[in-house]
């Protein structure tokens, strides 16, 4: 059997039209957009073009995009911008969610560190921030507001537009990681009222190293590069075309097919979190109503992630014991520890994330290693033994 990869939060396979619309570029459009020639204006041409389509699928402005290495540039400019912005006007204060990407939790941590107040709104055992929550920690000095569109861990999808009325109504400025969202739900930045949305175009089969930072027009807002007038003197330095032309590709894909592949994705999606269930001692994580339609994290009692996820391997699944960025750390998961989960059981996390070119046959041959592999673990598990005692002497 070929390899089975259920490890699309971490990273996605690019569509085969990004791949040769890249090439293309890179090779038709090498011109730099900022010359004056036919080859530089030609190059210019397509930058525009790629900007204006990703704005409409964005529900902006095309000059409200702002061209970025990736999602994680994309947040660290945000906070530090909105925070710099804010400070100007004495305001120190943030306000976050416990369970946000590193790329917003450091930035925050930092800044916490230079003096700013920070308040991490729970997220409960549901994987929810509760927007009465939000509006009761905001105050005067509140600089801004970040919380993440949806959870890269556990997949659960916060009220945003409900989050960002409540900021629009306390004239604080609301930024969201998207970067787990776009290309898989449909997402309208005017409408929900975001004022500032990460983005990355490799969580949703584009190339790896490019993003944006969406920034409402109107908003004051720092530059993170100087050195040319590319991205409105904002962020200096030649633009990558080929990869923005990719992210503009990958992103039309992904929308256009949406309403055919998301449900499929969630079929098998079920198909997988019900088999898993039936494991004894497992539980899913977050939420099942506002849940992205790839998503699947499951602890099992008594296993260790990492060992899971070693034994799947070998057995020709690629998963994940929690986010990328913290494997590799034997910690359990920030994300896990925010829902209430006790360490013992945070570290037998396994998160699966599906896409539409996964299948039911690869979902049922998961089933069954994940049960023998579980089953093995636990054979050699004292933790497991020492809970097996436990529930024999409650049953007495
Ligand atoms: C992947 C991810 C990031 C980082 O994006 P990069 O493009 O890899 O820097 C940020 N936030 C979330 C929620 C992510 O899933």
């Amino acid at each position: 059997m070929e390899r089975i990869y259920f490890d699309n939060a971490a990273t996605t396979a690019p569509y085969p039209a990004v791949l040769a619309a890249m090439t293309e570029t890179a090779q038709g459009f090498y011109g730099n957009p900022s010359s004056l020639h036919s080859e530089g204006q030609a190059a210019q041409k397509l930058l525009s073009a790629c900007r204006a389509k990703l704005a409409g699928l964005l529900g902006c402005a095309p000059d409200e995009l702002y061209f970025t290495s990736g999602g994680s540039e994309a947040d660290n400019w945000a906070i530090r911008g909105l925070a710099k912005a804010g400070a100007k006007k004495g305001k120190h204060h943030i306000v976050t969610s416990a369970f946000e990407h590193h790329a917003v939790l450091h930035t925050v941590q930092a800044l916490e560190k230079e003096g700013f107040s920070v308040t991490y709104l729970p997220v409960h055992e549901d994987g929810y921030v509760r927007p009465a929550e939000l509006e009761a920690a905001l105050r005067d000095e509140t600089a801004l507001v970040t919380v993440m569109y949806a959870n890269n861990e556990i997949g659960t999808i916060q009220p945003v537009a409900e989050l960002g009325a409540i900021c629009r109504a306390y004239g604080v400025p609301f930024h969201t990681d998207a970067v787990q969202a776009v290309g898989h739900l449909k997402i309208d930045v005017a409408n929900e009222n975001i004022d500032l949305l990460s983005l990355s175009a490799h969580k949703f089969h584009g190339p790896k190293g490019i993003g944006a930072l969406y920034v409402r027009k109107g908003l004051s807002f720092p530059n993170l590069i100087e050195g040319g007038a590319q991205e409105r003197s904002r962020r200096a330095g030649t633009e990558n075309l080929p990869a923005i032309h990719g992210m503009t590709v990958a992103l039309e894909t992904a929308l256009a097919d949406l309403d055919k592949t998301a449900p499929c994705v969630r079929a098998l999606r079920d198909r997988l979190i019900a088999g898993a269930l039936k494991i004894e001692r497992s539980r899913l994580n977050g939420g099942i109503e506002r849940r992205l339609d790839g998503n699947a994290s499951i602890c099992f009692e008594g296993v260790e992630g990492e060992a899971l996820l070693l034994h799947l391997d070998l057995a020709g699944i690629a998963a994940s014991s929690g986010s990328a960025c913290t494997s590799g750390s034997l910690d359990p998961s920030h994300v896990l520890l925010a829902l209430g989960l006790p360490h013992e059981i945070a570290h037998g996390s396994l998160r699966l994330s599906l896409c539409e070119s996964n299948s039911e046959a690869e979902v049922d041959y998961f089933l069954g290693k994940l049960a023998e592999i579980v089953a093995l673990l636990r054979d050699m598990s004292p933790v497991w033994e020492k809970l097996q005692n436990e529930s024999k002497q409650e049953g007495r």
